[in-house]
């Protein structure tokens, strides 16, 4: 989708920090972290939301979804994570690309609920 900015990480016309690739799914980190290690997982596939996604592209997403965040616990040794994800605008949804938060939590004041 040309208009979509996370259809454009994934071609690499805009920059993102990866933190994960393979054939299916991308994480980079989110360019306003909520905490630090703030993580985004996407399927390469462009869909809107949880309602779009296909079995076959939720089974690759979540297939990947442990090893990131052993990735990200390595990287940036938090004591809690969060996963969540926002569908429609009214959810928060604000990038109409489906994604997953995966936010490392840190403990107090880490800036987050
Ligand atoms: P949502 O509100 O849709 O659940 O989450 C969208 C997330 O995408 C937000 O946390 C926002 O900071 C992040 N985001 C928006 N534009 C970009 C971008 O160009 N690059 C990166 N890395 N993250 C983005
Ligand atoms: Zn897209």
């Amino acid at each position: 989708m040309s208009d979509c900015i996370f259809c454009s990480i994934i071609n690499g016309d805009i920059p993102g920090a990866k933190v994960f690739e393979n054939e299916h799914v991308l994480a980079f980190l989110d360019i306003s972290q909520v905490t630090k290690g703030h993580t985004l997982v996407i399927p390469k596939a462009h869909k809107e939301n949880i309602y779009e996604l296909t079995p076959e592209i939720a089974k690759n997403l979540f297939e990947a979804v442990p090893e990131i965040a052993k990735a990200i616990k390595e990287e940036f040794n938090p004591i809690g994570l969060n996963i969540l994800n926002n569908n429609g605008e009214a959810a928060g949804q604000s990038v109409f690309h489906y994604h997953m938060h995966l936010i490392p939590r840190h403990g107090d004041g880490d800036g987050f609920g």
